[in-house]
């Protein structure tokens, strides 16, 4: 995979497509992963492989809603942590909010994990230069980001079993909640407690896309790159956001890239 050369029209996909795997072997991923991920893939097939306009937009929306929150917790499952891990612990450190791993198949092991390749990844960052445009002491804004997620003391009512367990300082608290790759279920719970619930969603037809208050229909790793620039700009408040608009010109994008083919 490493010698896929640049001119590929392709590579970036193919690339994640080959961290997904890797990932699922090394054991931080359920196999339904790659299932997930393969469908992704065919809704960004359709959008062009690019970030568009209208997703620009609702990523500036998220990055103003994310600033003005009281508490906000961004919510990661793995694959979220294996495409777009290190710009979540910046845009964390950016916003001074802790990251909570939440997953579907709720595992020891996997929990364990994606726990530690996340530590892991802080102290890697923490030796790096801030980010364009920050101005702090970078080292120590990413070493106080807490990954929470180990401890399942919260709940999310509305849910039964294992999908219900959360972490109480993170979540269960939280009033502003970006969870890249959300279910629909677990969506709707939250958005029923009076939560704010910003996703990331290649598909616009998902529940998840349509129960969530903001979705940015882009792929997670384009899209983190972008939170990350404009949570560090912060140059927007929270606008009366329309969501259904935002889902209808994905929708539209579709259409015309559907019809040149
Ligand atoms: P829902 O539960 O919302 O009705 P679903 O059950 O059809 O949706 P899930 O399997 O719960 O879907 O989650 C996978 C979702 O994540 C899909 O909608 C897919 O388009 C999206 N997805 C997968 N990979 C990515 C990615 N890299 N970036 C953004 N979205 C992605
Ligand atoms: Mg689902």
């Amino acid at each position: 995979m490493g010698n896929i050369p640049d001119s590929h029209p392709r590579k970036a996909s193919l690339l994640s497509r080959q961290r997904i795997v890797d990932a699922t072997k090394d054991g931080f991923l359920a196999d339904s992963a790659m299932i997930a991920h393969g469908r992704g893939e065919a809704f960004d097939y359709l959008l062009g492989e690019k970030t568009s306009d209208s997703a620009k937009l609702a990523i500036k929306e998220v990055a103003a809603r994310l600033i003005a929150a009281k508490k906000p917790v961004i919510s990661v499952n793995g694959n979220t942590v294996v495409l777009a891990g290190k710009n979540i612990i910046r845009v964390a450190a950016v916003l001074n909010c802790p990251i909570e791993v939440n997953i579907y198949y709720r595992t020891e092991d996997r929990m364990e994990k994606l726990n530690s390749f996340l530590e892991k990844q802080k102290e890697l960052l923490s030796q790096e230069n801030s980010p364009e445009g920050w101005k702090g002491d970078w080292s120590s804004a990413v070493m106080s980001v807490k990954i929470l997620g180990k401890v399942g003391d919260g709940r999310i009512e509305g849910l039964d079993g294992p999908r219900s367990v959360c972490s109480a300082e993170g979540i269960e608290r939280a009033d502003v909640i970006l969870v890249p790759l959300e279910d629909g279920d677990r969506c709707e719970a939250l958005v029923n407690l009076g939560k704010q619930v910003l996703v990331v969603d290649l598909n616009p037809l998902s529940r998840t896309a349509k129960m969530a208050t903001v979705t940015i229909v882009d792929e997670i790793s384009r899209a983190a790159e972008l939170l990350l620039e404009y949570t560090i700009k912060n140059d927007q408040m929270p606008t009366k956001w329309n969501n259904n608009g935002i889902l209808n010109e994905a929708l539209e994008i579709i259409a015309k890239n559907s019809r040149t083919i």
